[in-house]
C-alpha cells in the first residue's frame, strides 16, 4: 500500500490522480487540500476517506468542517493546513498540483519530512531548485516529474548518467496561435487564449500555453530536474504532442517517450516508479498517425520563451521575477484589464527594473514575488 497526499485535489492535476487512485486499490489517499471549492472537497472525503483535509481560507475550512463532521476527517486552513499535510506521518508521497509559488513552502517540509514529491508545481521548482534539489539530495528524497515533458525525459534517461547526455529535446504543442504573426495576436480573447488544441488543463497553465510561457518556465525545471545546461535543452514545437519529450545522448541515439496525451500516464509513473501499471485509454496507432511533424518555436512573436531563457541566465531570483510577472499578468489578462500581447511585455519591463539576488532565500523569493506583483499593478495602473 502506498499512501499519498495530494495538494491541490480539486484542480486538474489533482482530479486526474484521484481518477488513478480509483483505478489503483495499492494507493491510498491520507489527505487533501485545495483552495476554496468546498462542494468538490466534500466529495472527495467522502469518497477516498482521507484523515485530514486542508483548505486556503478559514471561511472554506469552517464551512467543510461543518458539513463533514461525520466523518471524522480533521480539517486545517492555510498555510499551516498545508504544512500539517505536507510533514504528516502517515503519508509516503506528496503531490503538489497546486498552482504557483505557495507551493514552495509545503514542497521543503515535505522533503525534510522524507517524503517522495510527485511534481506538478513547476512554479517551485522554477524559483526554488537551487534550494529543492540539493535539499532532496541530502535527505534522500526522490522528485518524481508529473508534467508530462518531464516525466518523458524522465523516462527516456531511465537511470543512464547525466554525462551522457547531449542534448534534451523539449517538445511543445505550439499552442493555439502557433504560427501566427504578432500583429495577429493583438486582440486575442481570453476564450481565444483558453482553447488549448491538445491538452485540458487549469486556466492560468492554459494561458501559458498559449503563450509559450510554459514552455519557459519548464526549460527552467528541466534544468534543475536533470541538472543539465540550458543551451543543452532544445525546444522543439511538435504540434500534434505525441512525442512528449527526448533525450539524445552522446552517441547520437535519441530515446523518447510518445503516447496519447493524457496525464494520467505521467501521474502514474510518478506513483508508481520505478515499476510500469496498467493504464486503460487510447493507443497510439502508428498507421492511423497522418504525420508528426516539427518546427523551431517563433521566438519573435512568442517573446515569453526568450525572456525564459535570459531570465534562467541572469539567475539567482530572475526566474522568481519570470514567473510572479507571469502570474500577474495571467491573472490581470483573465480578468480583462490588460491584452494578451501585454503579458510578455510586462514580464519583460518587470525583468529590467529588477537587480538580482544571488541564490536567494524563500523569505527572498518570497519577498520579490510580493515586490514584483506590485510592479505589475502600478505599471498597468499607468497604462489605462
Ligand atoms: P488547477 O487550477 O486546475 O488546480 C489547482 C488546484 O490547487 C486546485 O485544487 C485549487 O483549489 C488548488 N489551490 C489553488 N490555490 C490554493 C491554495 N492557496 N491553497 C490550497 N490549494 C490551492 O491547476 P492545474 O492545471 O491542475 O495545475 C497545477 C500545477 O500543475 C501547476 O503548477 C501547473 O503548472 C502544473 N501542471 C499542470 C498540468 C495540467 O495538465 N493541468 C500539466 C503539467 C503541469
Ligand atoms: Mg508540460
Amino acid at each position: 500500500m502506498k499512501k499519498i497526499a495530494i495538494l491541490g485535489s480539486t484542480g486538474s492535476i489533482g482530479t486526474q490522480t484521484l481518477e488513478v487512485v480509483r483505478c489503483n486499490p495499492e494507493l491510498r489517499v491520507v489527505a487533501l487540500a485545495a483552495g476554496s471549492n468546498v462542494e468538490k472537497m466534500e466529495e472527495q472525503i467522502r469518497e477516498f476517506k482521507p484523515v485530514l483535509a486542508a483548505m486556503w481560507s478559514e471561511e472554506a475550512a469552517a464551512q467543510l468542517r461543518s458539513r463533514v463532521a461525520d466523518t471524522g476527517v480533521k480539517v486545517t486552513a492555510g498555510m499551516e493546513g498545508l504544512l500539517e499535510i505536507a510533514v504528516m506521518p502517515e503519508s509516503q508521497v506528496l503531490v503538489t498540483a497546486i498552482v504557483g509559488m505557495i507551493g514552495i513552502r509545503p514542497t521543503i517540509a515535505a522533503i525534510e519530512a522524507g517524503k517522495d514529491i510527485a511534481l506538478a508545481n513547476k512554479e517551485t521548482l522554477v524559483t526554488a531548485g537551487h534550494i529543492i534539489m540539493p535539499l532532496a539530495a541530502k535527505c534522500k528524497a526522490a522528485i518524481l516529474p508529473v508534467d508530462s515533458e518531464h516525466s518523458a525525459i524522465f523516462q527516456s534517461l531511465n537511470g543512464e548518467p547525466k554525462d551522457r547526455i547531449e542534448k534534451i529535446l523539449l517538445t511543445a504543442s505550439g499552442g493555439p496561435f502557433r504560427g501566427r504573426r504578432r500583429e495577429q495576436l493583438e486582440h486575442i480573447q481570453v476564450e481565444d487564449a483558453l482553447n488549448h488544441p491538445n491538452w485540458s488543463m487549469g486556466r492560468k497553465i492554459t494561458i501559458d500555453s498559449s503563450t509559450l510561457v510554459n514552455k519557459g518556465l519548464e526549460v527552467m525545471e528541466a534544468k534543475w530536474l536533470f541538472g543539465v545546461d540550458l543551451d543543452r535543452i532544445q525546444v522543439v514545437v511538435h504540434p500534434q504532442s505525441i512525442i512528449h519529450s527526448a533525450v539524445q545522448y552522446v552517441d547520437g541515439a535519441i530515446m523518447a517517450q510518445m503516447g496519447t496525451p493524457d496525464m494520467k500516464l505521467p501521474i502514474q509513473y510518478a506513483l508508481f516508479y520505478p515499476d510500469r501499471r496498467f493504464l486503460g485509454g487510447k493507443r497510439v496507432d502508428f498507421f492511423e498517425l497522418a504525420q508528426i511533424t516539427f518546427e523551431k518555436p517563433d521566438t519573435e512573436v512568442f517573446t515569453g520563451l526568450s525572456l525564459a531563457y535570459q531570465a534562467a541566465e541572469a539567475g539567482g531570483s530572475m526566474p522568481t521575477v519570470y514567473n510572479a510577472a507571469n502570474e500577474k499578468a495571467v491573472s490581470l489578462f483573465l480578468d480583462r484589464k490588460i491584452t494578451f500581447l501585454q503579458i510578455p511585455e510586462l514580464i519583460g519591463k518587470a525583468m529590467e527594473h529588477h537587480k538580482v539576488i544571488e541564490a536567494p532565500t524563500v523569505e527572498q523569493i518570497l519577498e520579490t514575488e510580493a515586490e514584483t506583483y506590485e510592479y505589475i499593478l502600478g505599471k498597468v495602473k499607468l497604462l489605462r
